[in-house]
């Protein structure tokens, strides 16, 4: 069975409170943004599953659905044989604390905690007591090749090296899910590829289902097993990188 099964996925956001004013008044509005229409696809467990598109195609509004920071206005959602959208806010506390991380471009890092605190926050709002919490940290950095840099703070790190410890952060949780959203778009392109490398390392060796949101074709086809290419809230291509390249 796929890890996601997304049918009709739809996402209209609602006008301004400004223009429901007007509509009250009978004056013409715009009818909100269709921001996501009618998208459908499977992910399989342990897929590297792309979505690219340009800026405002509907990309992160869609991986916002997959874990509810958004509510669909419509469509169906199973994660792991479990209906998303029929969740209340308890079951859908659980399911992200034990199925669905995400990763953001802009980690929130605490400039006051250590490396290694900061990778076991996602362990702290989890619950988990903190001696185990600090032990695990430790092996998520050490995954991503920050095992010496635990005991300092974040700022004396580099922007690649904060990226990996908002990684492992996401690691340490063994959700099976990650969402990722431009999660390296603001690196420089040397340190771009040795994230992706190590992504697509630990991916291999963790078996973690991925969807991946950028913009960038280069990254795409690089990361990607299948590719989703959206454009104006639509799906106009799913496909592997290399049919992707032979298309006319
Ligand atoms: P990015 O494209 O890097 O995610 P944006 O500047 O597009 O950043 O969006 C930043 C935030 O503003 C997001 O939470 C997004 O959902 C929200 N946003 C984007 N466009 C609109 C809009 N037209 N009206 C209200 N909020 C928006
Ligand atoms: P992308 O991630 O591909 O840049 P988004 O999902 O951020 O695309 O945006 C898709 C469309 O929805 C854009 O027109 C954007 O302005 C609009 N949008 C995004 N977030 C909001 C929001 N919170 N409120 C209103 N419109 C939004």
């Amino acid at each position: 069975a796929p890890m996601i099964e997304a049918r009709g996925l739809t996402k209209r956001y609602e006008p301004a409170r400004s223009e429901r004013r007007l509509a009250r008044r009978g004056e013409p509005t715009s009818e909100g943004t269709l921001a996501v229409d009618d998208v459908s696809f499977t992910v399989e467990e342990g897929e590297l599953f792309v979505i690219m598109g340009l800026s405002g195609s509907g990309k992160s509004t869609l991986l916002r659905m997959l874990n509810r920071l958004v509510d669909p206005t419509s469509g169906s959602l199973q994660i792991g044989g479990q209906d998303l959208l029929s969740m209340d806010d308890g079951q859908l506390r659980d399911v992200r604390n034990s199925t669905i991380n995400m990763v953001f471009q802009h980690f929130a890092l605490f400039p006051h905690r250590t490396v290694r605190e900061n990778a076991a926050y996602g362990l702290q709002v989890r619950g988990v007591p903190e001696k185990e919490r600090l032990e695990r940290a430790q092996t998520a950095l050490d995954t991503v090749g920050l095992g010496q840099w635990g005991h300092v703070r974040p700022q004396e790190l580099s922007g690649g090296m904060r990226q990996r410890v908002g990684l492992a952060r996401a690691l340490a949780t063994d959700a099976p899910v990650l969402l990722m959203d431009e999660p390296f778009s603001a690196l420089d392109p040397l340190i771009r590829r040795d994230m992706q490398d190590l992504l697509l390392g630990l991916q291999a060796e963790m078996r973690k289902t991925i969807v991946f949101v950028t913009h960038d074709l280069n990254e795409a086809m690089r990361l990607g097993h299948r590719i989703m290419v959206m454009r104006d809230g639509r799906v106009v291509q799913l496909a592997s990188g290399a049919e992707i390249l032979a298309a006319p």
